[in-house]
Parts: C-alpha cells; structure tokens; sequence
C-alpha cells in the first residue's frame, strides 16, 4: 500500500484552492445563525452541490444534516461539523471578506472553512486513489451551538453517529492547535443520607457531606483531574486551550 506523501498531498490540493475559498465564503454568507436556526436549507443546498460537484455521494439525514463518504468496508474515520453559527453583532459579518490570506467573517473558523476543508480532504485522496482499509465519512450538521437537537441528535437517532467509526476529526476552532480531545458529559444523581442532630448534639449526628467517600461510586481515573478519565492521548494542547472539561453540578 502506497500513500502520498504531505508534499503530494499538498500539490493535489493546490488546484483546489480557489474553490475551497469559495465554498467557505458561500457559506459565511449565508447567516445561519443558531439561535434560532435560520437558513439551514441553503447551507445545505450548498454543501450538497459542491458534494455532487466532486463527485461524492450525498445523504440527506433528517432534513438537515448531510452524510458523505468515501471508500468501502466498516471501520469509519468520521469527519464532522456544523454550519450553523452564534448570533452575529451586526449584518456585515455575512459579508466574508480576505485580508492578507486570512478569511473574516462569522463563522470562518467556527466553522464553515473547516467543512470546506474536510470535504476537499476526502475529495483529494479520492482524486489520489488513496487506499482505504475502510471509510471516510464527512458527516456536516446543523444545531451545534444549542446542543445538537436537529443535528447530531438527529444523526444518533438515526443510528449514523458513530457507526463503526474508529476515529472522529473535528475542525473545531482552538489556537490553531491540533490535538486529542474527548469531551462528554456526565451526569450523577447521587442520594447521600445523613442524620439531623441538634446542633449543641451534633455528635449525635451524620454530616452527608461528610459521607461522600461511602455514598458516591468511584469513577475510574476521575478523581485526579477534576472530573476528566484520562487515556493514553495527551489531551491538553501546549499553552492551554478553551476545551476544558468542566465537572458536574453538586447539590
Ligand atoms: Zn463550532
């Protein structure tokens, strides 16, 4: 099996350019903003057409989300994202402009430049007939910035989150760092019982605060990093970043 090398892979996305810069500008000026969730058809008519252009498959998943992929067989690396974006501050954030190679505009970097840049990834190692052992799958959402109802919930109701997936790449932005990242959630009702004591008697009594070390299940590897299970990966880019884990809620 022969794989391109970085600097192939960078020559083969060199005729791209342009249109990787287009698509991206195409969609910063549609203002999907979320909330409430506007104008998710045209991302996704737009998103459908440059697919098709390329000659990829195209699924369309509850209406608004899309699916793509490349390549045959089970083991998944998922490519994913979203196209709606937070609330702009004024209507000449929808007007995507270039100044010294960068791109400005809502949602540039969070993050319809990242989709442009995924689907142009699975587009060039399909140009390169790059071997697979499985599939690429381009999974584009909507409702990512109020917690994924008509999005990746939709996907996971449908039984396409994560199917066979082996990986997942985001393009999320952070400093521009590329790193491991799991983020999750996870809620506990925990009941821990004590006993009331007059206060002059509180010998006589059971603090549940103090209780904890009984009441609450261990969490593997929890307890070290406030709340995050900690794996083989680093998980902490150099210099910090914005995705830090946050622990739950104690009542
Ligand atoms: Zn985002």
């Amino acid at each position: 099996m022969t794989l391109p090398s970085a600097a192939e892979l960078r020559a083969a996305l060199e005729p791209h350019r342009h249109a990787i810069l287009e698509l991206a500008r195409d969609l910063v000026a549609i203002p999907s903003e979320n909330p409430p969730g506007k104008h998710y058809p045209e991302c996704v008519q737009r998103i459908r057409a440059e697919l098709s252009g390329r000659g990829l498959p195209c699924e369309t998943i509850a209406d608004l989300n899309l699916c793509s992929s490349w390549g045959e067989g089970r083991p998944t690396v998922y490519f994913h994202g979203h196209y709606d974006v937070v609330p702009a501050q004024s209507r000449a954030q929808f007007q995507p402009r270039v100044e010294q190679g960068r791109l400005h505009g809502r949602g540039s970097a969070d993050m319809k430049a990242g989709l442009a840049g995924m689907l142009y990834a699975i587009v060039i190692l399909k140009e390169l007939a790059v071997p697979l052992r499985g599939r690429l799958c381009l999974c584009v959402v909507a409702d990512e910035e109020t917690g994924g109802r008509g999005g990746s919930r939709s996907l996971d109701e449908a039984g396409r989150l994560g199917q066979d997936g082996i990986a997942m790449l985001t393009m999320e932005p952070t400093g521009g760092t590329i790193w491991n990242a799991n983020r999750g959630a996870l809620t506990l009702e925990v009941t821990v019982r004590g006993r009331t004591a007059h206060v002059g008697l509180q010998h006589e009594g059971v603090n549940a605060f103090d209780r904890d070390d009984r009441g609450c299940p261990r969490l593997p590897g929890a307890e070290a990093h406030g709340g995050i299970a900690q794996d083989a990966l680093p998980h902490q880019p150099p210099g910090g970043g914005p995705l830090d884990p946050h622990a739950g809620r104690q009542g």
